[in-house]
Order: C-alpha cells, then structure tokens, then sequence
C-alpha cells in the first residue's frame, strides 16, 4: 500500500483512528438499540456544537449539497422571495438550487476574497423584502468568512456551514440563525456522507406551514419522526457513518468548543506565519480570512502543478484553485481534528517541495515562524 499522506485538501479532512474504528464496526441493524443510542446521542451533540436548545436536528445519508437542497426546499414556499449573499462557488451554488427548483430570489454578489459586509446587506433588507436570507458562513472557494452577517435580519437566516460547523462558532440561538446547514466530511472530522441540518424552532413553524413542499427524500417532515425516535423506519440510514459521525461528536465535546474554536485560530496563524516565511502570500482579505483553510498565492515562478505534485510526494496533499483561481494558488484545509504535530509536517513538506523546486529558502525559516505562535 502506498505511504499514507496528509490530507490538507479543503475538506474532506483527515479521519483519527477513534472514528475509523467505529467506523469499521459490523454494521447493526438500522432500527435497533445501538444506532438507536447513537443517532440520538449525535442529534443532542449537533444541537450543542451548534449552540442550539430548542431546534431540531437532522442526520440524513448524503452531503453538504443535500443540506442546501433540503434548507431551501423547506423553509422556502410560493410567493417567498430568497437573498443569496455569494462570495464564490459555494454561494453561486445555492443561486443554482434556487434556479433549478424555481424559487425566487436574488444575488447579492461580493468579490473573491472577501464578503458581504452588514452594512451592504442592510442596505439591501432596506430596499427590498426578503422572507429569507442564504449565506455561506466561509466559503471554500475562497477562504472568506462571514461572520458579521450572522445577526437578526428579520427573514429567516440560513448558514451554510459546511467549511465551518466544529470549526468556527455558529451560536444559533445568540445570532438568530434559523438553519445550520453542514456536512461530516470538514470541521466535524467525520468521513464524507451525511447531509447535517440543525432547524430552530421558527424554521420548523416555516415548513409546518407548507402545504407541500418539492421533494420526497428531501421533505424533512418525513425525518422529524427518526431523528425523535430512530427506532423507527423511513428509509435506510448510513448506519456505520451516522455511528462514526456520533464518534467525532464525541471528540469534539471532550474537545470543548471554545478550545476547538481557538486551535483553529491558531493553526491557521501558524500555518499562515510558516508559508509566509517561506514567500507565500494569501488572496483572501486579510480583513475576512477564515481560520479553517487558507487560499494561497504562488511566489513569482513556482509552478502550480509542479508545487502540489512536489508537496504530495513529501506526505501532504492539497487542493487546487476554482474557477478563475486556479492555477494561481492553492488551497490548504487546517481545519477538523488537526494537531501542531501535523501543522509543523506540514509546513516542513512545504520547504522541502520549494527545495526540491530549486528555490532558495533559509532552511528552517518555515518551523521556526511555526514555533514562535504555536509556543506564543
Ligand atoms: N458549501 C460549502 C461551503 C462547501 O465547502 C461545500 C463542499 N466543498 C459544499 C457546500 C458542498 O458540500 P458537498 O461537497 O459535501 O456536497
């Protein structure tokens, strides 16, 4: 078998051991007492990570793309008027699955790199009526951030947290956020599989009041009675994802939020003090950069393919630009259950993928703006 890397492409991120063992239990059956206690145990979990008391949760076979689907398919009904905040990929996607299934809306676009401040989304709730606002918590096209939209607007408040959810602070009730939309596959630390949503109670009321809504597997009324009571039967569960997802729900409690929160921050500070060291610099706005990747630009005459194959063949794989992005940076998750141990592997594979490329480094200069803000 091929040596094994590190993954640090922008998700999914690497899976520890605790979760790959559960994760190759026998499977049990989907309704009896094992994925009884965990699906359980993980919806209680969710709601805690997501600083949620009163909402529902759900854990449903399929991925973040799923979640969006399902967060616009119930929440949005005829006569609804949506507002998209993109900053990149992830938002146009949710523009698309709102196009695809015929739901008004419009786009509030902000350039690559940074987001939509409060002010301009102010500016546009004033202007114009919106019964509910989609936003992308940190887009993984980009490396932005938007925190600071996270705030009462009055619609109801999506967030897509797929590159964020475990990673950064989501505090649903504090914020007035009605949908948490995610995945296993970033933050969390789960393998790839689940489409995650966390409805507030409003939420609920909103899909309660649909008569129908666009989708059959997608209707989460269909899931409100398995997630309360997974002994009961709509249609099969991933059983050995959900009990692997239950898992890293575990670790990222014995973790503890807010210490998760801040090895976020300050592997995304190390990481980002190593490669600058080392002449990278960043295409995200330094005022919106989120800490759980970091998008990064080429020094003058490196070479992308070149870098990434390098870098792989020093035990670190890492993930290309999108769109008008690519070829001109690329992008490092540092989020999920990452430790300093892999942030210093990896800023040293850096080094010597730019020696092996024949660039002139200091050697060493990449650990050691590593160990000044990891021992800081
Ligand atoms: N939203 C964001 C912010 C994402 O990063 C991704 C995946 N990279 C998605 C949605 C879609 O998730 P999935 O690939 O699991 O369908």
């Amino acid at each position: 078998m091929a040596q094994e890397k590190l993954l640090l492409i922008p998700g999914p991120s690497p899976v520890v051991p605790r979760i790959l063992d559960v994760l190759a239990r026998p499977t049990v059956s989907h309704v009896g007492p094992d994925m009884v206690h965990d699906l359980k145990e993980a919806c209680e979990n969710l709601k805690e990570i997501v600083f949620c008391e009163s909402g529902e949760p759900f854990i449903i076979s399929g991925a973040g793309t799923l979640s969006m689907e399902m967060a616009l398919l119930n929440t949005v009904g005829p006569g609804d008027r949506v507002l998209v905040l993109s900053q990149g990929y992830f938002g146009d996607r949710m523009a698309q699955i709102c196009a695809a299934f015929g739901l008004a809306h419009d786009v509030l676009e902000s350039a690559w790199g940074r987001s939509v401040t409060p002010g301009e989304l102010d500016a546009r709730l004033k202007a114009k009526n919106y019964n509910v606002v989609v936003c992308t918590h940190v887009d993984t096209s980009t490396g932005a951030c938007a925190p600071q939209v996270l705030e009462k607007t009055g619609a109801l408040f999506i967030v897509d947290g797929v590159c964020a959810t475990g990673g950064v602070a989501e505090r649903m009730d504090d914020w007035g956020i009605d949908v948490v939309l995610t995945a296993a596959q970033k933050c969390l630390g789960a393998p790839p599989g689940l489409a995650i949503l966390v409805l507030s109670e409003l939420a609920m009321e909103k899909r309660r009041s649909l008569a129908s809504v666009p989708a059959y597997y997608a209707d989460l009324l269909r899931w409100l009675p398995i997630m309360r009571e997974p002994s009961k039967y709509f249609s099969t569960p991933c059983v050995n994802e959900i009990r692997a997802f239950a898992e890293a729900t575990r670790i990222v409690l014995d973790e503890g939020l807010e210490e998760r929160f801040e090895r976020h921050d300050l592997h995304a500070e190390a990481i980002r003090a190593g490669l600058a060291a080392l002449g990278f610099t960043f295409f995200t706005d330094p005022r919106f950069m989120a800490s759980t990747l970091s998008v990064v630009r080429y020094p003058e005459g490196v070479d992308d393919q070149a870098f990434r194959a390098g870098l792989s063949e020093n035990g670190v794989v890492v993930a290309g630009g999108l769109a008008s992005t690519a070829g001109r940076v690329f992008r490092m998750g540092h989020m999920g259950n990452l430790t300093s141990a892999d942030v210093r592997f990896a800023v040293d594979a850096v080094e010597r993928t730019l020696a092996g490329l024949g660039r002139k480094i200091a050697p060493g200069s990449g650990r050691t703006a590593v160990e000044n803000i990891l021992k800081s």
